[in-house]
């Protein structure tokens, strides 16, 4: 009998952060895939509510470009927070722009993803966490 990571708690939770519901939707169903529960939020301040909270988060999706905070400020501000300073984070853009991928490697980012990317280099990437 194989082992069911949804009896046997082995559950990984994944906040996403994503202002374009379709991508944050694409991202939500290839994790759920495997062992992975997502909670999709759709700005960085709302990000930044779950991430201050005590709910356990073992890795974090953050585009950059959101309403409120972008994926940048929420990664320097969940750097800060004690509880959450070891989570891995993988930061996602549209702009694919170098100078964002070095000032997020810079503030503690985990990797990088240029959009467009594949859902399944993402889920295989997220495996390679734990
Ligand atoms: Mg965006």
């Amino acid at each position: 009998m194989t082992s069911d990571p949804h009896v046997d708690g082995q559950m990984r939770n994944v906040l996403v952060a994503d202002d374009e519901p379709h991508i944050g939707r694409i991202i939500q169903l290839k994790l759920e895939q495997g062992p992975y529960r997502v909670t999709l939020v759709p700005d960085g301040r709302t990000a930044l509510e779950h991430l201050r909270s005590g709910e356990p988060i073992d890795v974090v999706l953050l585009d950059i470009m959101m309403p409120y905070a972008s994926g940048l400020e929420v990664l320097q501000e969940l750097r800060r927070l004690p509880h959450r300073s070891d989570t891995p984070v993988i930061i996602l853009t549209a702009k694919g722009q170098e100078s964002d991928r070095s000032q997020a490697m810079e503030l503690g980012a985990t990797d990088f993803f240029t959009k467009p990317f594949s859902p399944k280099k993402l889920l295989a990437r997220v495996d390679e966490l734990f």
